[in-house]
């Protein structure tokens, strides 16, 4: 029976086209590696050119489809010439990953004001533009699935990190919730990923170092943080069609932290 079952898997994201920002490295590259293996044909959108061609090069030589394309998430014309190129190349959109992040913990200076620009930037209007960018070839193809980064940082206040990441990642919740309730009527499905503790982001100042981690452990009833692939794994399903009835929600991937 199991083997019957094994032999009729699909791939989940069979003729797919996704963009995934941030996918150079961490969550974001892990997920785009995941989509390569679905089926996906995936667009590679980061900053970081050479690890981002390796991405979409590692999913190319393990027999899928993707290309690299440079992206900043805070430019709004270059999310455009992403958009116009994916769909030039593929012919269409079906998936939309907001991933792309910077840590609000590069600085110990809770009332930095340049760091609440930058992370507000990238965090929270990145995930806007590509939203606004994406819509109208979602529209004009009967439907797509947004998935948008968040953190157990967009649920509660944390110390550690800047306010502007709380923030962001908040607004990020929210603009979740307001994208699936005004284009859910286009088959446009969106929802948020928050991940708890994670192998530390590119960008990640003190939240980086050992005992801190350690510490922050404490707060998480599993004891152990979490693997790149477990969230991967989340934002398959939400991009997939077996969430085709999921949307404006949130799924947690913090071993318990928001559950304490
Ligand atoms: P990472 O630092 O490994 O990867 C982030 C990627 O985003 C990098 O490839 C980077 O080049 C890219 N990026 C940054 N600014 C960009 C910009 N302006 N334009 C385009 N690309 C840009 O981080 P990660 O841990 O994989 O995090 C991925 C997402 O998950 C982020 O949104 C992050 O806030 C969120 N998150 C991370 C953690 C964690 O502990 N690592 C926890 C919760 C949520």
């Amino acid at each position: 029976m199991l083997e019957k079952q094994q032999e009729e898997t699909v791939m989940r994201l069979a003729g797919k086209v996704a963009i995934i920002s941030g996918a150079a490295s961490g969550m974001g590259a892990a997920t785009a590696r995941r989509f390569g293996r679905e089926g996906a044909s995936v667009v590679v959108a980061d900053m970081l050119e050479a690890d981002g061609k390796a991405v979409a090069d590692s999913i190319v030589k393990a027999g899928g489809k993707a290309m690299f394309m440079l992206l900043d998430v805070t430019d709004e014309a270059g999310w455009k010439k992403v958009v116009d190129a994916t769909v030039a190349a593929y012919g269409k959109l079906d998936i939309l990953v907001n991933n792309a992040g910077i840590s609000g913990s590069a600085t110990n200076d809770m009332l930095n004001t340049e760091l609440w620009h930058r992370v507000m930037a990238v965090n929270s209007t990145g995930v806007f533009l590509g939203t606004a960018a994406a819509v109208p070839y979602m529209q004009k193809n009967g439907g797509g699935s947004i998935v948008n980064l968040s953190s157990i940082s967009g649920v509660v206040g944390q110390t550690m990190v800047h306010m502007s990441y709380n923030a962001s990642k908040g607004a990020v919740r929210t603009l979740t919730k307001s994208t699936a309730v005004q284009f859910g009527k286009d088959n446009i499905r969106c929802n948020s990923v928050h991940p708890g503790l994670m192998p530390p982001m590119r960008t990640s100042g003190a939240t980086a170092d050992p005992v801190v981690r350690e510490k922050m452990l404490k707060s998480v009833p599993m004891g152990r943080n979490g693997e790149v692939d477990e969230v991967a794994n989340a934002i398959l399903f939400l991009a997939s069609d077996e969430a085709s009835y999921v949307t404006g929600t949130e799924l947690f991937v913090d071993g318990g932290y928001l559950a304490m």
